[in-house]
């Protein structure tokens, strides 16, 4: 397959007509959003959906997120909608911010992976929304990676895992977030985050003071335990590299990595007495920064070929919480404590 490149750059409205024409035929194509890329096709039809599995290598028991642009699309897709659901859609939307919900049975089968419940989110970033609103089609789109392998937050990024596997890829901008939205399961009571992201659960518990964390938003799952988000069972988001999550101050760390000769740092702006490899993935201070360039950093740990990889673990506070997330999975929760 010859993955189409559009460029918005030269023509927006041509760009985003053409992804949007694609879409109704059925075709998979990869789209910028504020949290990561992702590879959208319509959730109304079961044979896209099913090349976006195989685009990607997904587990087929892993069910998508569905994006949409307004509420009648919510409506169409999700029934029973909690109160606190909706007020949580409207201090949240369009944002980073992913509900699970009953579903109505409109969207293909293979969307929610067998379950009775449908995941659904409103990007706000302006190409996402252009072109599902020029679609008319709520797309499912899960990130734009090969499955297991860093997420995306550049089109660069996608080329090198799907060019060849998908239809279209849009050359939008870098990705302003950098990690995934959060998921907030409300077919639960009390509701339950499932996976962090940018919408911090200090932020989620104005709406929700009774709020649950998931077990497998810190911690690793059982053989036989029962995955809530189905995606958190997966080794996700790791370099080839064998990868390590050290946990220290800046004076713990510059010491331990500077043993180690043959392998990289991900580390701190604030890190400054590295003598080994090293690839900064933002301000320690600032866990947005870290969120920003922490998949770049997984990405070129891997270009770099070394066989290992030491990674600063930045705090739980904010959308660092977000960011420890995605680094535990990464490192199959292998965490050094200095
Ligand atoms: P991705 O599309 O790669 O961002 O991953 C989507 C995440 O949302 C995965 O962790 C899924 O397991 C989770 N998810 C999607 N739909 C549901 C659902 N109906 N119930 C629970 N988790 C879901
Ligand atoms: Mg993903």
């Amino acid at each position: 397959m010859i993955t189409l490149k559009l460029d918005l750059k030269s023509d927006y409205e041509k760009g985003t007509d053409v992804a949007a024409k694609l879409l109704k035929e059925g075709k998979t194509v990869a789209i910028p959003t504020e949290t990561v890329y992702g590879l959208a096709a319509s959730a109304f039809d079961d044979e896209a959906i099913k090349n976006v599995f195989i685009a990607k290598g997904r587990p087929q028991d892993n069910p998508l997120i569905v994006h949409i642009c307004d509420e009648a699309m919510l409506k169409r897709i999700a029934k029973n909608i909690p109160d606190r659901a909706l007020e949580c859609a409207e201090k949240f939307w369009p944002g980073p911010f992913t509900m699970v919900l009953e579903k109505t049975g409109e969207t293909a089968k293979s969307v929610s992976a067998g379950l009775n419940t449908v995941a659904v989110r409103m990007p706000s970033n302006k190409t996402a929304l252009d072109i599902i609103r020029k679609s008319g089609l709520a797309l499912a789109a899960p990130s734009a990676n090969s499955s297991g392998s860093p997420s995306p937050t550049k089109p660069c990024h996608v080329e090198a895992d799907l060019d060849g596997k998908i239809d279209a890829i849009v050359f939008g901008e870098n990705c302003e977030v950098g990690v995934e939205s959060t998921v907030v399961s409300f077919c639960t009571n009390p509701p339950r985050l499932l996976r962090p992201g940018a919408v911090t659960e200090k932020q989620l518990r104005e709406l929700i003071p009774d709020l649950e964390v998931d077990k497998a938003v810190l911690a690793s799952l059982d053989k036989d335990e029962i995955a809530h988000s189905p995606g958190m069972k997966y080794k996700h988001y790791a370099p080839k590299a064998e990868a390590y999550l050290v946990e220290g101050d800046s004076g713990e760390f510059c010491e331990f990595v500077n043993s180690k000769k043959q392998a990289v740092a991900v580390c701190f702006e604030e890190d400054k007495n590295i003598s080994i490899n090293k690839i900064v993935y933002g301000n320690q201070k600032d866990e947005s920064s870290l969120a920003k360039e922490v998949f770049a950093a997984l990405r070129e740990v891997d270009e770099l070929g070394v066989k290992t990889a030491y990674i600063h673990a930045p705090s739980k506070n904010g959308i660092g919480l977000a960011v420890y997330n995605r680094l535990l999975r990464a490192t199959a929760f292998k965490v050094i404590k200095l």
